[in-house]
């Protein structure tokens, strides 16, 4: 699933593609049945909270975009390709769908872990997105969106302080690696970055929340900031420091980029320990049972 790296990221290139233009819209699939409440209508702003993206056509005009597990954007220049496929919304500038195409390409979430950012199409040479497979695309009023951004927690990537989050982390007897994931405690981490944040501050996933010393989230959340901001220049994510990586030298390798996630059964770069994995809150948990110990170094 994307998270909030990509989230933000979409939000940027789709600001700098339509903000303050007329947008086209249609929903070709059948599914997405108020195209018409915005087509036409000039786009204010794309906002990003968490893994949710809206992009503001005026008051009670909010299109809500959460992409999920499956959905995805593709951008291009040039003409609006075929419709192809279970295509649930098509934005577009009626201008620049008149001009020719213009050299990059458009990635998928399936290709996130080699996006090392080259051959990208300039944000603002987009002239039309579509998407596919989201689990929400839908006209939120005013009201909705307010409403959901008091049930989000803080998002380390708008700039908001972690104490809304400390004050939940440490009320809580639930284990740490599961409230990272909590959207209400913290908006826009997903599976990546709770297993990378964890191994990066020494903690054990399994640590009750309120056995965290408050010093230690603050540190997490400084550094989902840095690697969360890292993480939308490309759509790869690399949590490992260079001089931890067995190829010290080189650019992160697919292979390295990532100090537990999906690690399972292989040797942890800084100890050695065979890196385990189990399910917490219905996804996969990666940890290294030595630089992460249970029971104690909590603080
Ligand atoms: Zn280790």
């Amino acid at each position: 699933m994307p998270e909030g790296n990509e989230i933000h990221r979409w939000a940027e290139r789709h600001a700098a593609a339509f903000a303050g233009k007329q947008v086209s819209a249609d929903g070709p699939q059948g599914r997405f049945t108020d195209a018409a409440v915005i087509h036409g209508r000039k786009l204010a702003r794309v906002m990003a909270v968490g893994k949710h993206l809206g992009y503001d056509f005026g008051k009670d005009r909010i299109l809500h975009v959460h992409l999920g597990l499956q959905g995805d954007f593709t951008e291009g220049s040039g003409p609006l390709p075929e419709v192809r496929g279970a295509l649930r919304l098509r934005m577009w500038n009626a201008q620049a769908v008149k001009r020719a195409a213009e050299p990059g390409v458009s990635k998928r979430h399936g290709w996130y872990s080699e996006d090392d950012g080259s051959d990208n199409l300039a944000p603002e040479k987009i002239a039309w997105v579509e998407l596919r497979g989201p689990m929400d695309c839908s006209i939120y009023t005013q009201e909705m969106w307010e409403g959901l951004l008091k049930r989000l927690g803080p998002d380390p990537l708008n700039g908001d302080g972690p104490e809304k989050a400390i004050a939940k982390i440490q009320k809580s007897r639930k284990p740490i690696g599961a409230l990272l994931m909590d959207q209400t405690v913290a908006a826009g981490v997903g599976n990546i970055y709770r297993a990378e944040l964890l191994f990066r501050a020494r903690l054990n996933p399994f640590t009750p929340g309120n056995e965290v010393d408050e010093k230690l989230i603050r540190s997490i959340w400084k550094d989902a900031c840095v690697l969360m901001k890292a993480g939308m220049v490309d759509r790869r994510i690399i949590t490992t420091k260079a001089s931890d990586r067995p190829h010290k030298k080189e650019q992160a390798l697919k292979e390295e980029a990532h100090y537990v996630y999906r690690r399972q059964g292989r040797s942890c770069f800084v100890c050695g320990t065979k890196i385990l994995t189990r399910v917490m809150v219905g996804r996969n948990l990666f940890w290294c049972p030595t630089c992460q110990p249970a029971g104690d170094e909590v603080k």
